[in-house]
């Protein structure tokens, strides 16, 4: 959109009479009437109508200037039908020339509206969610313009205002309530942190009730709002001094995103088209919720979410209503129920308090989960309504460990889930006490514990954990945490840190794997119809080979006269390798040239994770210093079964034959040539797939931060020979998982599971 090409008048002088009829005399439904003849007028249109949904995913049309009127109450559309349904399933606005060539055309003969060739409807928004729509029509086939778009959706904000007042469609039906009232329920959504906890509901609803919706005086507006942006801007910056680590580079982002310019100007033009500084930005904060409803990309909708955060911080600026959310009354536990939750948001909570939080969209790469994740507080995400039905005060269990919350629980859950937290927490102190003990089972073979890293939490607590080292740093995780590309001295600042951080322990750098479902901001690879197996890791790399160089330099860099490990992912065969290597070469020799200190020792590994490799390993294996397993991926391509997709997460088991054999026939060829073969894949972390893995011969673990503890006093309980011998007897079998047999090996034989 070309904003500076729009003319305003035409929406301020509609908004001033739309503001003149909800301030007069009547009832709701004749306001409405009177706003859709108002509208027809003004956007010479022959027919507008307002469609508003009702329980059920219904909308139903309440009034219309145009169409026969004894259809209003009568026709019925269901969300996605005809081209009204349409608008509210997609939230986004529709303009034809010929309405009936439109594949979802739904004829309603009862509304007489065959003699109309053109339509524009856009969705009538609140809070993100589709109240309804309203629509104009036209006689003669006609392009609406970009202007009469906008206008259309900034009166469609103010007839929000009408539907959610509850004087058309009780309050209910848009509150989407489920009728349970106050039993106790119980809720599933996605894991994101594990833990359990128990408190009571906190909702955050940064929710500011905008009253005054139509501006009196556009440019004293857009004063204030630019006097509100500019005080926003210096609390973020007192913000940013006052925190560290972690907290500042996520910081560092959000900063950077509250300066994009496209949503200050979007804010702008809404107040240019005639609404008050609040109404634009709650105009513009709805466009962008119903938008995340169709981003798949999850780092971009992380994004969204701090927009959302920074909408709200702003209405508090302009508002005068700063620090309205996060102090809670009182001085019980809580549990956080949001919507969705910026990182500045969540540090405004009483950290002592915040016990768990519950987030209705949220994901594991979102801002506010990392920071949780660091500090330790469980997180259930992706909870469907989880807004409209738990409330302020309610109690909550917090089951992060199988993504579940019981709502309002009754006496014997409590007790039981009482119990069970006491118990987890004297084991948790007991695997503590292990922290500085080697990881050795009973029978004297001592395995390695490594971390998997990616943000710098996982190395600010890389000691509390009492790991060996960290066998894999995703190095795109701070890539894409960024919002444009990392330049050689960020980079080299960053690694430095990671080494200072990991304090003489060795750290296995993955070089950059972008691509598949891990998509940078600033760079758009195009769409691939199977991206896991696509344009993705090191063939990115070779087909980019600068972007490789200056991260291979940037490591150089860092490591400086200390030792430097790296390892390449996805790497598909030894001629790829040969390639990788060569850059590496070249980037070495640069240093050197350049007097740039070489690392005290250099070793390159492999990542296996895709089949093909294993049937190259006797060439392969004498090139490399070490093999890293990436089981995630590995089983993916082995299964044929994509490990993103819920319905096959169970489908097939890493505890079966198929994929032990392959494992085991990787260590027998890594064994032969003395290559080490680690494996950095979730199931390391996993207790059972642990057990399985040393007992298949495995002896450098890699794992996420959390996994360690546990793992560690699971190979101090078991006595590996029994276990090794009962494994390879089972190995020969056609069964589909070894799991049930293995745990059951385990719990006679000792293993802490
Ligand atoms: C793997 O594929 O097992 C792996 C460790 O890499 P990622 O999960 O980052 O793809
Ligand atoms: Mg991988």
């Amino acid at each position: 959109m070309a904003p500076a090409t729009i003319n305003h008048t035409g929406s301020r002088r509609l908004l001033a009479r739309m503001r003149d009829v909800m301030a007069g005399e009547g009832a709701d439904p004749a306001k409405l009437d009177r706003i859709v003849t108002l509208i027809a007028g003004d956007l010479v249109a022959e027919v507008c109508s307002v469609y508003v949904q009702r329980a059920g995913e219904v909308l139903e049309l309440f009034s219309t200037h145009g169409l026969a009127i004894s259809a209003v109450h009568r026709t019925r559309l269901r969300v996605g039908e005809g081209l009204v349904g349409l608008i509210a399933a997609q939230a986004r606005p529709l303009s034809l020339d010929e309405a009936q060539d439109h594949p979802n055309f739904a004829f309603r003969p009862e509304t007489g509206e065959e003699a109309f060739h053109s339509f524009l409807g856009v969705p009538i928004l609140r809070g993100g969610r589709v109240l309804g729509v309203v629509a104009v029509q036209n006689v003669t086939p006609r392009n609406y313009s970009e202007e009469e778009i906008e206008t259309l959706e900034t009166v469609a904000m103010v007839l929000a205002e009408l539907v959610a007042g509850g004087g058309l469609v009780s309050r209910d039906e848009t509150r989407m309530v489920d009728g349970i009232g106050m039993l106790p329920l119980r809720m599933e959504g996605m894991r994101l942190n594990p833990g359990l906890a128990i408190g009571q509901v906190v909702v955050h609803e940064p929710c500011i009730e905008v009253r005054k919706l139509v501006a009196e005086d556009p440019e004293a507006e857009l004063q204030r709002l630019r006097l509100a942006v500019d005080d926003m801007h210096g609390a973020l910056d007192t913000m940013l001094e006052n925190s560290e680590g972690e907290h500042r580079d996520i910081l560092e982002t959000y900063r950077m995103i509250a300066e994009d310019a496209g949503w200050l100007t979007r804010i702008e033009e809404s107040v240019a088209s005639g609404l008050t500084a609040e109404a634009a930005v709650q105009k513009v904060q709805s466009d962008v919720r119903a938008r995340m409803n169709q981003v798949s990309d999850p780092y971009l909708r992380e994004r969204v979410h701090d927009l959302d955060d920074l909408a709200n911080r702003l209405l508090q600026h302009l508002t005068g209503d700063i620090h309205l959310v996060g102090v809670a009354e009182g001085d019980s536990d809580i549990i956080l129920v949001a919507r969705s939750l910026g990182p500045a948001e969540l540090m405004d909570y009483d950290r002592d308090r915040l016990k768990g939080l519950v987030l209705e969209e949220g994901s594991p790469t979102s801002h506010a989960t990392i920071l949780a994740r660091a500090a330790g507080i469980p997180v259930v995400g992706r909870v469907r309504e989880a807004f409209g039905r738990i409330e302020e005060g309610d109690q909550v269990i917090l089951d992060g460990d199988h993504g579940q919350l019981f709502v309002r629980p009754s006496d014997d859950v409590l007790t039981a889930f009482m119990d069970t937290m006491e118990i987890r927490s004297r084991r948790v102190a007991a695997q503590a006490a292990l922290r500085d003990e080697p990881a050795i089972t009973r029978d004297g073979i001592e395995v390695e514990l490594l971390i998997n890293a990616g943000v710098q939490a996982d190395m600010t607590h890389f000691a509390e954990t009492g790991a060996d080292g960290v066998g894999l740093y995703r190095t795109e995780v701070p890539f894409m945490a960024r919002a444009t590309l990392p330049n050689v001295e960020d980079q080299t600042a960053l690694y430095g840190r990671v080494l200072d951080l990991a304090d003489g322990k060795p750290v296995a750098f993955r070089t950059l794997d972008v691509g598949g479902d891990k998509l940078l901001p600033y760079w758009d690879p195009g769409e691939e119809e199977n991206p896991a197996m696509g344009w993705r890791a090191v063939r990115m790399s070779l087909d980019r080979p600068m972007l490789l160089r200056h991260q291979l330099r940037a490591l150089i860099h860092a490591a400086a006269e200390r030792e430097l490990k790296l390892m390449f992912p996805m790497v598909t065969e030894v001629a790829e390798y040969d390639s990788l290597h060569d850059l590496l070469d070249m980037e070495l020799r640069r240093a050197q040239k350049r007097g740039v200190p070489l690392p005290s020792n250099l070793s390159v590994g492999v990542m296996l994770e895709v089949p093909a490799l294993a049937f190259q390993l006797e060439a392969l294996l004498p090139r490399i210093n070490f093999l890293s397993v990436g089981s995630n991926d590995l089983f993916q391509f082995l299964f044929a079964a994509d490990r993103g997709t819920p319905l096959l997460a169970d489908r097939y088991d890493v505890l079966s034959p198929p994929a032990l054999n392959f494992l085991r026939s990787l260590l027998l060829q890594g064994n032969r040539a003395g290559v080490p073969i680690s494996i950095c894949g979730e199931m390391a972390g996993k207790p059972l797939e642990a057990m399985a893995l040393v007992a298949l011969g495995f002896r450098h673990l890699s794992m996420s931060p959390a996994a360690v503890a546990p793992v560690k006093e699971l190979i101090r309980s078991m006595e590996l020979s029994p276990v090794a011998r009962y494994l390879r007897s089972q190995l020969k079998g056609t069964d589909h998982s070894l799991r049930e047999r293995l745990r059951a090996f385990a719990l006679d034989h000792g293993v802490a599971l």
